[in-house]
Parts: structure tokens; C-alpha cells; sequence
């Protein structure tokens, strides 16, 4: 007994100065077990677990990869993996204003109400959701898809207007940030009632059911708010292509997260 207990404190100061070697700091560093650390954070992941007590180290990393320690759009960067699904846009990744996504494609107008464009491989795969719920009753519209950064920098600019900066950040991506210039988003409803009201419709929870299995989430979930930085948005699906898609609903992650555990390399 007492042998075992000699060859666990072994172990754990193995661990331990393993991970305490990547640092400057002498305490303890519960941070660093994980694939996804970065040293130079050090610091923020400290400051950041001070203010959320209640989030695990796991979650403290992730957030503050994410830069969710610092207000949005600070500290901004340009998104790498463009024209690939599973390029990031939030409130922290951009797009410059002069790209546009190869391969946008009309998605075909049995399922859109008029010129919507997506990124082939999303089209391919929406159309053939909006074609599966259509056989099965349900009826899925996109009403916008690819926006390019000028369009949405009159929309934000009008928003601004209306309602001022901190009201229009809530449900409006500033111009570079929006997700709609990646090309891989679609917003939909269900040619019946207004898109805002789509959670409440038998067609939102067909694709909480189903959308993973065509490659597309639910992008700004209810709950998660503060980790992807807008309202909670039932319409706006993002395809990410199948296997990212059903890794996410496994551990119940937004794309943000994911992003930061699994593709931040
Ligand atoms: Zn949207």
C-alpha cells in the first residue's frame, strides 16, 4: 500500500514539473495538461480562472484562446483556413474585405426564396437536407446566405444608426466579422412564419434532429451566449461538414470552442 502510494507521488511530480517546466511561474500550473495550451497566455488563463471561479481549467483555456478574457473585437486577427469549412469567424477572427469565397454556387430555388449563394460542398449538402425534410413534411428555405463584407457593412452601418454600437453588437456582426462572408452559412425559415420565430417551429426541431448529419450546426445555440458573442439565433446553420459537425454535438461544443481544442494547431 504504502509502495503504491510512493509511485503516485512519484507521478505527480513527474506531472507537475512537466508542465510547471513551460512556465516562469513557480506555482503550481494546472493549465498546461491540455494539448491546447499556449504558454504565453499563462497569465490571462490566471486572471481569467480568478474572475470564473466556477469554470473548469478546461473550459479557462478554451475561452481565453478564444480571447473571451478581453472585450470583443480586441486584440482581432486575421482568420487563417480560408476557402476551407472549417475556417473561424467571430468576434475575435476576420476576413479582409476583399474575400470572397471560391466556388459560391446559387443554391437551387426549390429550397431558397431567390438568389442565395453558398460554397459548392454547403450547397450541395443543404440542398440535399431542405430535399430530405421536404420528403419527410418539413419545409427548410434559405433566405440568406453568402453576404459579402460590403453588403454587410451597409446592414451593421444601418443597425448602428437605429440603435446605436452596443444594441447592434448583440445581433450584428461588425464588416469582416460576419460569418455570412465565409459562404458557409445559411439563415432559414420555414416559408411560413418569420425567421425569428423558427424555434418555435416543428421545422427547428427537425434540424436540431438532423442538420449534423448534412454538416451544418446550429451556430449561436441558447446558452452559449457568452462563448460565441451573439444572441442565441435559431436560423443562422453553419456547415462544417459531417465529421466536425458530429464530433461538436458529441461533447456538446460551439464552434468556437471546438476551433480551439481541435484545430488551432
Ligand atoms: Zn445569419
Amino acid at each position: 500500500m504504502k509502495k503504491y502510494f510512493l509511485i503516485l507521488i512519484i507521478i505527480f511530480m513527474i506531472v507537475t514539473v512537466g508542465c510547471s517546466k513551460n512556465s516562469n511561474l513557480e506555482n503550481k500550473n494546472p493549465f498546461c495538461e491540455f494539448s491546447y495550451y499556449k504558454k504565453e497566455l499563462l497569465q490571462r488563463y490566471i486572471n481569467y480562472k480568478a474572475k470564473n471561479s466556477s469554470l473548469s481549467e478546461e473550459d479557462v483555456v478554451t475561452q481565453v484562446n478564444i480571447g473571451l478574457d478581453q472585450p470583443h473585437y480586441t486584440n482581432t486577427k486575421r482568420t487563417p483556413f480560408l476557402n476551407k469549412i472549417y475556417i473561424l469567424s467571430n468576434k475575435y477572427f476576420y476576413m479582409d474585405s476583399d474575400y470572397v469565397p471560391d466556388d459560391l454556387e446559387q443554391i437551387n430555388s426549390l429550397y431558397s426564396n431567390g438568389n442565395r449563394l453558398l460554397v459548392h460542398e454547403a450547397r450541395i449538402q443543404f440542398e440535399q437536407m431542405a430535399k430530405d425534410a421536404k420528403n419527410q413534411g418539413y419545409t427548410i428555405r434559405a433566405m440568406s446566405g453568402y453576404r459579402s463584407y460590403q453588403y454587410q457593412e451597409n446592414l451593421y452601418n444601418r443597425y448602428v444608426t437605429e440603435d446605436g454600437v452596443t444594441s447592434a453588437d448583440t445581433y450584428s456582426a461588425r464588416p469582416g466579422f460576419s460569418e455570412h462572408q465565409t459562404g458557409l452559412v445559411v439563415d432559414i425559415d420555414n416559408n411560413s412564419s418569420i425567421y425569428t420565430s423558427f424555434g418555435d417551429t416543428k421545422e427547428f426541431q427537425w434540424m436540431m434532429d438532423n442538420a449534423y448529419k448534412y454538416g451544418f450546426i446550429l451556430r449561436y445555440p441558447k446558452g452559449k451566449e457568452t462563448i460565441t458573442g451573439y444572441t442565441y439565433e435559431a436560423w443562422h446553420y453553419r456547415y462544417v461538414g459531417k465529421e466536425i459537425a458530429g464530433q461538436m454535438r458529441k461533447e456538446n461544443l460551439t464552434f468556437d470552442e471546438y476551433y480551439m481544442r481541435y484545430l488551432d494547431i
